[in-house]
């Protein structure tokens, strides 16, 4: 693909002019911007700042794209604004929310823009946003994170992506900023299929680990205790070496990623087994209890790490040091 977009600033316009000008086309982006300043889109989108001639940030509730604009030196736009830069990146709850604002934008889409979605979404989705894109001379890549909001703070997140490797080398200066590892998984919905996946594992994961840690500490093993060994042993994951020792044990539960979200992904990689009819019992019914678990809360309230509440009031047990 011919990797240009018409429509640049620079850094002095990026904070005083809120128009943005037409100057001839370039071969490397020159324009970015980012859509939801969410949990993780606030910490991803000001590792953009100095790279390009002009950042701009777009959220549904304004006044966090200007905070944003304040702290970071971005540029806080109009949706229509915004989606005139060379990449766009989002990072939205869902596909649907994303398939909304895609709707929106496509009057204002300049040829050769590459769409760069961050959300964790639905495969099926990426092929159609891909396939709205190319009908107006557009790219998208389903390009979801994994890493937290501390990865994203740190711009160290793993990236994988599905769709067009030409539209991948335009985006990669622009991904680079917050990612530790990018890699290109495969054509339109691939991103967001070994996403999906990815969720779910750490989710099957951290459920196991709720079982094992209740079922010592009913024969009188204090959690820290069996982390200490579980964690340099071979039943260690992410989960007991971060979740449990920094969320659940200290009875924190920090709201980064919220349970509903977690569902959701489960929920799309149960749909990816329903699609091709491979047996996952493991996953079916891991997915269904953080399903539950995440019923217990209205979206958006409780973090992830909830579902462990959820487990104690099955079990009685407290997942917490004597
Ligand atoms: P948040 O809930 O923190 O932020 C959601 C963002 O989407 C906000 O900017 C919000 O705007 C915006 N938004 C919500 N609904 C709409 C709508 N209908 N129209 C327009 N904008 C909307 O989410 P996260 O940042 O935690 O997650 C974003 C994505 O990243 C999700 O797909 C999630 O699964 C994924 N993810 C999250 C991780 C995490 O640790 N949090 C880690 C890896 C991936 P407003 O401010 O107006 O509410």
């Amino acid at each position: 693909m011919t990797t240009t977009n018409p429509i640049t600033h620079s850094a002095t316009d990026s904070n005083s002019d809120q128009s943005p000008s037409t100057q001839p086309k370039s071969a490397q982006p020159r324009s970015v911007s980012f859509l939801g300043l969410g949990a993780m889109g606030h910490h991803m989108a000001k590792h953009l700042v100095n790279s390009f001639d002009t950042v701009m940030v777009w959220n549904r509730s304004f006044d966090k794209a200007e905070t944003h604009a304040a702290e970071f030196g971005t540029l806080a736009v109009s949706l229509e604004q915004a989606v005139m830069a060379d990449v766009i990146f989002s990072c939205l709850p869902t596909s649907n929310v994303v398939d909304n604002i895609i709707d929106q934008a496509l009057p204002h889409l300049s040829a050769n823009t590459v769409w760069v979605d961050c959300t964790s979404g639905v495969p099926e989705q990426a092929k159609a946003s891909q396939a709205k894109l190319k009908a107006v001379g557009c790219e998208f890549l389903d390009a979801p994170v994994s890493g937290q909001t501390s990865g994203a703070d740190s711009g160290t997140l793993t990236v994988m992506v599905g769709g067009s490797a030409d539209a991948l080398a335009y985006a990669k200066p622009a991904i680079d900023c917050f990612a530790g590892l990018i890699v290109h998984v495969g054509d339109s919905g691939a991103g967001f299929a070994v996403k999906a996946v990815n969720n779910t594992l750490f989710a099957i994961n951290a459920w196991a680990a709720a079982e094992g840690l209740s079922v010592l500490k009913a024969h009188g093993v204090n959690p820290s205790d069996a982390l200490a060994c579980i964690n340099k042993a071979s039943g260690q994951s992410f989960a007991t070496l971060a979740t449990f020792p920094d969320r659940i044990v200290n009875r924190v539960f920090p709201k980064t990623f919220t349970i509903d979200l977690m569902a959701k992904d489960c929920g799309i990689a149960i749909d990816l087994q329903t699609e091709k009819q491979v047996p996952t019992p493991v996953m079916a019914q891991v997915a269904s209890l953080i399903r539950a678990a995440s019923n217990q809360n209205q979206p958006g309230d409780a973090d992830f790490s909830e579902f462990a509440k959820f487990y104690e009031m099955m079990s009685g047990i407290t997942i917490q040091d004597e």
